[in-house]
């Protein structure tokens, strides 16, 4: 099909050319003594992503998958009990993979389109007197539903319930593109991965461990192997990897962090706000639709679910986006399998692009019969764009 692929999935997202060059690198000794500037150079960097000063970054040659696996099996030991909430697929599977690793899970089940239950986290852990609960997993960005959670509101709960508890936080839908704040938020364990705010391929599992997250490592007795934070540290220390590094990976990642500078990460996060806010004003002013979030004070800028009407299938939408139009929007997940379809608009993005993946989604949308008026959300969202500032007034 001649002309590019619209990738508008929330990730895998795309990876500018930049990127893409700098990866374009021969295999080099991965021991040598010229490879410590790139693991100190990259681990430095990541560190004002998370919003730390006090917090070690670690890659790992993984997915955001391998990040939870290490968040878990590093300060947890076998029957430990941890507090989740599922609201989407992925808080789902984070809680899926709790217990498949021996670890015992209180879960507050809520209606997918919801985020974290901060009052019902509240509740919990101020009944735990004993401190029973190890660890409150937040999911930052549910991208199975477009919903973003009050990480700032658990860290109140915990610390107004004088609650130990260490509090692991899955961002990988919103890292370096929705503000988040490790040190600020009391975050012990950050997990990510390369393949979203990062603009790189997947590949990297990338986390972020605080001090108390470190201490917790020490008595924990979870069996764990490729994925111990204490091998990683050792060797990132001298700048080396305990295994074999995923050397053009990492060379992305140097340029998406230098990118990610130059851009101002408090500048991303204003267009992400912009361009989701464009997106927003053409599903809901536009075509008239619903989003998943159930209340605006959820809205994620980085990924919208949208609900398509009572007997049409939003794998339809989707399928036609794609094979007619070279659109490629993301499917509805799981409970919400053909209910919604999302549209990513997370990474390297501008206007237009904008505006391409919602004309396609569009007319995809009138090809299926969903009774849109042609052309709404494409005006609502130029509408929105024209009337707005893309970046902050004065510098933040
Ligand atoms: N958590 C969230 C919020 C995600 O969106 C994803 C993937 O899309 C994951 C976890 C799993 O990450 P990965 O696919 O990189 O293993």
């Amino acid at each position: 099909m001649a002309g590019r692929n619209f990738l508008f999935v929330p990730g895998p997202t795309n990876v500018p050319e930049r990127v893409q060059r700098a990866m374009v690198v021969s295999m080099e000794d991965h021991r040598s003594s010229k490879f410590p500037d790139l693991t100190k150079s990259v681990l430095e960097d990541l560190k004002a992503v998370f919003k730390t000063t006090t917090g070690t970054p670690i890659i790992f040659p993984a997915t955001g998958t391998g990040g939870w696996e290490a968040a878990l099996t590093n300060t947890l030991s076998p029957g430990d009990l941890v507090l989740a909430s599922r609201f989407g697929q992925f808080s789902h599977l984070w809680i899926d993979m709790i217990t498949r690793l021996g670890f015992q899970v209180e879960t507050v089940e809520c209606e997918w389109g919801e985020g974290v239950p901060v009052e019902k986290y509240a509740e919990i852990l101020a009944k735990d007197k004993g401190h029973k609960i190890k660890a409150v997993i937040a999911t930052h960005n549910e991208t199975a539903t477009g919903v973003t959670s009050d990480i700032a509101g658990v860290r109140k709960a915990l610390d107004d319930a004088r609650h130990p508890a260490l509090l692991l936080v899955d961002a990988v839908s919103s890292l370096g593109s929705i503000d988040f704040r490790m040190d600020e938020w009391g975050v012990d364990i950050c997990v990510s991965g390369s393949q979203k705010g990062l603009m790189l391929p997947a590949g990297l599992g990338i986390v972020c461990a605080s001090e108390k997250a470190l201490k917790a490592r020490e008595s924990s007795t979870a069996p764990r192997c490729f994925f111990d934070f204490g091998d990683m540290i050792k060797a990132n220390a001298t700048g080396y990897f305990p295994y074999t590094p995923a050397l053009p990976m990492l060379y992305g990642l140097r340029e998406s962090l230098t990118m990610i500078k130059e851009e101002g990460l408090e500048n991303i996060f204003w267009r992400h706000t912009y361009l989701a806010s464009g997106v927003r004003a053409a599903v809901l002013d536009g075509w008239k639709l619903g989003l998943c979030a159930k209340d605006p004070k959820w809205y994620s800028d980085t990924v919208s679910a949208i609900v398509v009407p009572e007997g049409i299938n939003g794998a339809h939408v989707i399928d036609v986006a794609f094979r007619r139009y070279n659109l490629s929007l993301g499917a509805g997940l799981s409970k919400v399998a053909g209910k919604v379809f999302r549209i990513g608009h997370l990474g390297d993005l501008n206007e237009l692009m904008v505006l391409g993946a919602l004309a396609g989604a569009e007319m995809s949308m009138l090809d299926v019969g969903i009774r849109i008026e042609p052309g709404s959300g494409v005006a609502a969202a130029q509408k929105y764009f024209r009337t707005h500032d893309n970046v902050p007034k004065k510098k933040v």
